[in-house]
């Protein structure tokens, strides 16, 4: 079979490998759909985690179910299933004390793309079926479909981890499709006031649709001075960080965060050795602010619940998509989009 692959750090290209084996828990997939992740640029070309040869890339995917293993019970040849980017092993300690996402060491609920083949390529191999799989819902459209594989559970497990409640101010940092969907996620959850933060046009407008109250054009301006002003000198409540950098965005937001607030961050650190936090703003240590970062939690009950919400209209994930092409041979392009970041661009996805 065919997979688009990361050959070596800051090389991509296609290879050929043979179909995945499926175990007596596991399943076998074709995608229907799939889109490339910011993380999958974080990882070719900033080295994130490390060298990785010939790794087939891709973790956002919509399939068909070719094979099941021998002990697989509620999935079989023929179904169309929604794949989570993060498939824990749900018989791990990790999964039973309640962080299924770091089932077998941290980060390691993370398999496609990270230390096993991802999903662009012909056929996937998905562990524990059962756990890891949910069936699309017949109204959901499979490009609109592959945003709940990763964009809406990570941006919404930033509002998670920042623990928004009712009539919280909250600031997110970062309005890419992560960022948008934790826009859209604290405004579900009853934030007041939502000031989001980026600078393309399209994300600005998509954010204002999502429920932000205000704009914030980091490029503009300080970033903290223009939310200060905003706040009337008092700041937000909580803070969701889905863009910025380990050396300046931290140190911002614990500068606009009241005492006793918290950071909920999803971004992925690609590079650098230390995140800064200063001194001062983090309340020389004494500040009761928080800062919770995270995976976001994978597996089927956590894929049936956000369907749940696209299905009923909550969340209307066609928003997110801005470029749409039809056959594998496009990965490439979309991927490029991804890495490029042109101004038009949310999030492509490619339907097979
Ligand atoms: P995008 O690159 O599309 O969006 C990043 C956003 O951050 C943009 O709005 C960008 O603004 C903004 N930004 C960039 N630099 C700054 C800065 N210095 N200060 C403030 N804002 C800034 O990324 P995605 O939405 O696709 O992904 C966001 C992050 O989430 C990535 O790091 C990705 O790897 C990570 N991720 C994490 C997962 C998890 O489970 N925790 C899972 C999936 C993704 P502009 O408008 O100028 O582009
Ligand atoms: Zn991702």
């Amino acid at each position: 079979m065919k997979g688009f692959a990361m050959r070596k750090i800051g090389k991509t290209g296609w290879v050929e490998k043979d179909t995945p084996e499926c175990g007596p828990l596991d399943a076998i997939v074709k995608p229907l759909a799939v889109s490339p992740c910011t993380s999958d640029v974080h990882t070719v070309w900033e080295g994130a985690i490390g060298e990785r040869t010939d790794m087939i890339l891709g973790h956002e995917a919509v399939g068909e179910v070719v094979e099941v293993g021998s002990l697989v019970k509620d999935f079989t040849s023929g179904d169309k299933v929604i794949i989570p980017a993060i498939t824990p092993d749900w018989s791990s300690p990790e999964s039973q004390a309640g962080f299924s996402m770091h089932s077998g060491g941290m980060l390691a609920g993370w398999k496609f793309s990270n230390f096993k083949d991802g999903v662009f390529a012909d056929y996937f191999h998905v562990n524990d079926a059962d756990g890891n799989l949910a069936l699309l819902p017949d109204e959901l459209d499979v490009a609109e479909a592959v945003m709940l594989s990763d964009m809406v559970p990570t941006g919404f497990h930033g509002v998670e981890l920042a623990e928004i409640k009712f009539g919280d101010d909250v600031c997110v940092v970062g309005i890419g499709p992560v960022g948008l969907m934790a826009v859209a996620g604290a405004a579900l959850s009853g934030a007041a006031n939502i000031y989001a933060v980026g600078s393309r046009p399209v994300c600005s407008q998509v954010a204002r649709e999502y429920g932000a109250t205000d704009i914030i054009n980091y490029r503009d301006g300080d970033l903290v001075e223009q939310i200060m002003d905003k706040t009337n000198g008092k700041g937000v409540d909580k803070a969701i960080v889905a863009g910025g950098t380990a050396t300046e965005t931290f140190n911002q937001v614990l500068k606009i965060l009241k005492p006793g607030g918290r950071i909920g961050n999803v971004n992925y650190l690609g590079s650098g050795e230390n995140v800064l936090i200063n001194r001062l703003d983090w309340g020389c240590g004494m500040g009761h602010k928080v800062i919770a970062g995270g995976l976001m939690p994978g597996g089927r009950l956590r894929m049936e619940k956000l369907a749940a919400l696209a299905t009923t209209g909550r969340i209307d994930l066609g928003k997110l998509i801005t470029h749409k092409f039809n056959g594998m041979e496009h990965l490439e392009e979309a991927l490029f989009l991804m890495k490029d970041k042109p101004k038009e661009l949310i999030k492509p996805v490619v339907i097979v």
